[in-house]
């Protein structure tokens, strides 16, 4: 099973953390300190670690920098402050994901095992094409006829997802677990606006785009492009 490392100064939290990963079949590590955290990366690697932002000795932006000189270990952020300017700056120094406390912790359950699912099947695409689309999973760029998308993470990974298996239908769970998104949060109407987003987007480029098909009830499928 994955080894998690949390790192997090705050007990309360850091047990929630412990509990739910547990109870999901991982196993844990917690540490408070992110030096402490880096030097334990480098000596017994983690699969995927969750950086407290606000830690007592350095921050965990700086610890995410740290490890980034190493490893390419995927880092979920915790932050306390609910700033665009924190997740962007988050992302830019190479984090996977971010949450903002206070947190469900199966929402935070749910982001790693999305985070680990999207690592695993990396090496084992090699032929990411579709129709017109061409996926780059490490720039997270979609090209449709040749043309970079201008996609959100979100409507990145619905995408891909639909992508990845033509004319399968897809339930708005499903496509809320490709996501990255728990099911059981009351989104699943936000699957419709992604969809709608990204139609609106292909048809920019292609104004007779009609891949993405509805099923009324059911959900949303992809066909390739006949010409
Ligand atoms: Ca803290």
């Amino acid at each position: 099973m994955p080894h998690i490392l949390i790192v997090e100064d705050e007990a309360a939290i850091a047990d929630t953390l412990v509990y739910a990963l547990q109870g999901e079949g991982f196993t844990t590590t917690w540490l408070t300190l992110g030096q402490a955290a880096v030097e334990h990366q480098r000596r017994t690697p983690a699969d995927l670690i969750i950086l407290d932002i606000g830690l007592p000795d350095i921050s965990g932006f700086e610890a995410c920098k740290q490890l980034r000189r190493f490893s390419e270990v995927p880092v979920m952020f915790l932050s306390a402050r609910d700033g665009e300017l924190d997740r962007v700056v988050g992302l830019e120094i190479g984090a996977d994901d971010y949450v903002v406390k206070p947190f469900s912790p199966r929402e935070v359950t749910a982001r790693v095992r999305a985070i680990l699912k999207r690592m695993a099947p990396r090496a084992e695409s090699p032929s990411p094409t579709a129709g017109h689309f061409l996926i780059d999973t490490d720039r997270m760029l979609i090209r449709y006829r040749g043309q970079p998308l201008n996609l959100t993470r979100h409507e990145f990974r619905l995408l891909q997802c639909l992508l990845k298996q033509p004319q399968r239908v897809f339930s708005r769970e499903q496509l809320l677990d490709a996501v990255g998104v728990p099911s059981d949060a009351g989104y699943e109407r936000s699957i419709d606006s992604h969809i709608k987003s990204v139609r609106a987007k292909l048809r920019v480029i292609e104004a007779e785009a009609e891949q993405i098909q509805t099923h009324r009830g059911l959900g949303y499928s992809f066909s390739p492009d006949r010409s």
